[in-house]
C-alpha cells in the first residue's frame, strides 16, 4: 500500500462542475464562475470584499502593489515560511526582513518591533500548518504610538492607511478561527491559497480578502483590484464580450493575474461543501493522529485548537523530541521506505541558496531551525482511510524506534 503525502479533491462534485462550465457557460477564462467563487468566499469568510487570482504568490504581490511598496521598502516575514512569502516581495522589488518564530511556528510579535525601520511597509504573518498567528499582539505593536510615528507614507493609501498594513498569509488556514472570528476577517489584508495541496484548491489558484479600516471603500477597492489584476483594465474579457461593451480603459498599472473559470469550477464544487464535510474530515484526521501520538513521550504534537485559536487542520506538524536533523532525515527515509509519503514544512528559508546569496543566516533565526531540525509532516487529506491512517501511524513509530535504537515500549 503506497500513501502519497497530498492528493487534491477531484470527486463526483468537481467534474459536474467543471462540465456545467464546460457545457453551459460558453466561456473559459474570468467570467460567472469566478464571480460565484468570490462570493462563497465572503459567506465562508464573511470577508468585506474577496478578489480571486491565479495563486497566493500574485495575490500578494498585487496587494503590495495596490500599497505602493516597491524598490527598496521593506516588509517583515517569518523565517519559517514556504519561499513564496518572502518572494512576493522580492518580485516587486522590497526587501524581506526575516524574523524568528515561536514555538507553535507562528511570528513571534516580541520580534517585530526591533525589525520596524522607517522603511517597513507591511507585515506577513502566516498560519502556519493553518493555525493562527496571534493577531492581537500583533495588531498591539502595530498600533504603539511609538511605532506609528515612524511610518512615512509614499504612496495615496499609504497615506490613507497611516501605518504598517497586515497581510496575512493565510495559504494553509481557510476555515480556522481566531477568536471566535474567521480568519479572512482578522487583518487588514487576507491572502489565501487554492494551490493544488491546499485544503480547498482551483489547480493554481487564491483569493483576496478585505476588511480594511473605515477610510476605505470596499466596493471601490474590489472594483480597482479587479482590474489590477487584469493588466488594470476596467472590463474583463466577458464583460467586453457583452455586445456593444467594447470600450475600455487602463486605470493603473496591474498584473495579469486574474483567475479563470475553468478553474473556479474546481474550487466552487468543494467550497460548498467545505464547512459541512471537507474540513470536519481534516479534523477527524487530526485528531486520531493526536489519540496515538499523545501515547508516546517522544512525540511533541502540532497544536490545533484552544480556546481562542482553532486550526483548519492543513498539515500535521508532528516534531520529535531529542532528536538531530541527521535522524530525522533518517526517519523519514525509513517511513518513505515503507511507502508512506511524509513531508517537511519547511527547509528555512536562510538554508536556501536564493536567500543564502543574499546574504540571509540561519544562525540569525534558532527557534527557526530547532523546530525545523525534528519536524515530520503527515498526510492529511480528505478520503484518508482509517487502514491508511493506522499504517501511517504504525510506520512513523517503528522508524523512530529504528533510528534512536531504542527497544519498542
Ligand atoms: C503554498 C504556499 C504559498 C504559495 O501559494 P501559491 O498559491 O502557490 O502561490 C505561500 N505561502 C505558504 C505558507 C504556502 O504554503
Amino acid at each position: 500500500m503506497i500513501i502519497p503525502f497530498s492528493l487534491p479533491i477531484i470527486d463526483s462534485d468537481v467534474i459536474a462542475e467543471m462540465n456545467d462550465t464546460l457545457t453551459n457557460t460558453g466561456w473559459l477564462t474570468s467570467g460567472p464562475k469566478v464571480l460565484v467563487l468570490e462570493n462563497e468566499f465572503k459567506k465562508l469568510t464573511t470577508a468585506e470584499a474577496v478578489v480571486c487570482v491565479n495563486s497566493w504568490v500574485s495575490g500578494a504581490m498585487l496587494m503590495l502593489r495596490w500599497l505602493g511598496v516597491g524598490y527598496g521598502d521593506e516588509v517583515i516575514v517569518p523565517s519559517y515560511t514556504y519561499c513564496a512569502t518572502a518572494l512576493a516581495c522580492l518580485n516587486i522589488g522590497a526587501i524581506p526582513v526575516m524574523i524568528d518564530v515561536l514555538d507553535d511556528f507562528t511570528l513571534d510579535p516580541t520580534k517585530i518591533k526591533a525589525a520596524i525601520t522607517s522603511k517597513t511597509k507591511a507585515i506577513i504573518p502566516v498560519d502556519i500548518g493553518g493555525w493562527p498567528c496571534d493577531y492581537d499582539q500583533i495588531h498591539t505593536v502595530l498600533n504603539d504610538q511609538e511605532i506609528k510615528s515612524k511610518f512615512i507614507p509614499q504612496s495615496p493609501n499609504q497615506e490613507k492607511l497611516g501605518r504598517i498594513l497586515v497581510l496575512a498569509d493565510a495559504a494553509h488556514s481557510v476555515g480556522a478561527n481566531y477568536k471566535g472570528r474567521p480568519i479572512g476577517t482578522i487583518t487588514d489584508v487576507t491572502v489565501f491559497s487554492l494551490h493544488s495541496v491546499k485544503n480547498i484548491t482551483t489547480g493554481e489558484g487564491g483569493a483576496i480578502c478585505l476588511n480594511l479600516p473605515k477610510q476605505f471603500d470596499h466596493i471601490e477597492e474590489y472594483h480597482y483590484l479587479k482590474a489590477l489584476s487584469i493588466n488594470g483594465q476596467t472590463k474583463s474579457a466577458f464583460e467586453k464580450n457583452q455586445v456593444g461593451e467594447w470600450k475600455y480603459d487602463i486605470i493603473g498599472q496591474g498584473l495579469k493575474v486574474n483567475m479563470p473559470d475553468i478553474c473556479a469550477s474546481v474550487g466552487l464544487a468543494q467550497i460548498r461543501k467545505y464547512k459541512s464535510t471537507l474540513l470536519p474530515e481534516r479534523k477527524e484526521i487530526f485528531n486520531f493522529y493526536n489519540q496515538e501520538f499523545s501515547k508516546h513521550t517522544w512525540a511533541i504534537l502540532p497544536k490545533s485548537e484552544s480556546e481562542e485559536r482553532i486550526s483548519s487542520f492543513h498539515l500535521y506538524m508532528l516534531r520529535i523530541k531529542n532528536i538531530t536533523e541527521e535522524q530525522r532525515d533518517a526517519i523519514i527515509q525509513h517511513i518513505s521506505s515503507k511507502g508512506v509519503g511524509v513531508n517537511v514544512h519547511y527547509i528555512p528559508m536562510p538554508m536556501l541558496t536564493l536567500f543564502k546569496n543574499l546574504g540571509y543566516q540561519m544562525d540569525d533565526y534558532p527557534i527557526t531551525y530547532k523546530l525545523y531540525a525534528n519536524e515530520i509532516s503527515l498526510p492529511v487529506y480528505n478520503g484518508l482511510t482509517n487502514e491508511q491512517l493506522q499504517k501511517i501511524v504504525e510506520t512513523v513509530i517503528e522508524a523512530y524506534f529504528s533510528v534512536v535504537n531504542e527497544p519498542r515500549h
